[in-house]
């Protein structure tokens, strides 16, 4: 009987602690403010703003003047050499980007090597590039191949695929900060997923890009998204963005 009672008061006194820690698990919860709904069941997030479906380059200008004078075709978009980088009319800052691209074949002799081999980009604020270029079984300067944070972070991995199969970048770009004096506060930070495998994770980037050197920041505000002609016929195809 008193065995009984002991293990009585045993289960009151567990129950009584197990709810005293449920009320204080209460306090670190949190209501708000409540997340928006994303529609993810379509081709792209429902809050995206689509860069390029295909159709049409209104979301672009060329970086030389006037309209993207960039070839359409087939759902997608193809440089044109020699008309010059395009960028979006629109200015972004922190941001999740898509963008599929595409390079042509490569013939079997004389194929082109290095950065010659299909060379595009993508600049985030018009000044930091994530290298596009055929790096499946190619070689070059591993911090100039795909998926690079062109001459300044070598990929991960090497995630590329085949020419004329089209590739995937997603990236997750967070922008620098300035003080007042102009003076940057917070670099760059940039993560890529190059084919849905991550190849930058969270690198601060240096400063600006460059073929020669390594400039430092310069003060700048939000900035297009632009894309290289770098002189080959670089397809790209489904491109949208997220505002962050
Ligand atoms: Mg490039």
């Amino acid at each position: 009987m008193k065995k009984l009672m002991i293990l009585g008061l045993w289960a009151v006194a567990t129950a009584a602690c197990a709810q005293s820690d449920y009320d204080k698990s209460r306090a670190t919860e949190v209501y708000t403010p409540v997340p928006k709904a994303v529609d993810t069941t379509g081709p792209m997030p429902s809050d995206a703003i689509v860069l390029f479906d295909g159709k049409n380059l209104d979301a672009w200008d060329a970086v030389n003047g006037g309209a993207a004078k960039w070839t359409l075709g087939d759902g997608a978009v193809e440089v044109t050499k020699g008309t010059g980088d395009i960028r979006t009319k629109q200015n972004f800052c922190d941001v999740q980007l898509h963008v599929e691209w595409m390079t042509p074949a490569v013939p079997a002799e004389n194929a082109p090597t290095g950065q010659g081999r299909n060379n595009s980009g993508v600049f985030l604020q018009e000044r930091y590039e994530v290298q596009v270029l055929d790096s499946y079984q190619a070689d070059t300067y591993v911090n100039g191949q795909a998926g690079s944070v062109y001459k300044q972070s070598v990929p991960l991995v090497n995630a590329s695929r085949p020419p004329l199969t089209w590739q995937t970048y997603d990236i997750v770009y967070k922008a620098p900060k300035f003080d007042a004096a102009g003076k940057v506060s917070e670099k760059a930070r940039i993560t890529v997923l190059h084919n849905g495998v991550v190849v930058q994770n969270a690198f601060d980037i240096e400063g600006p890009t460059a073929w020669i050197g390594h400039p430092p920041y310069e003060k700048h505000d939000c900035a297009p998204i632009r894309l290289q002609d770098h002189g080959n016929p670089v397809r790209f195809r489904n491109i949208w963005v997220r505002p962050l």
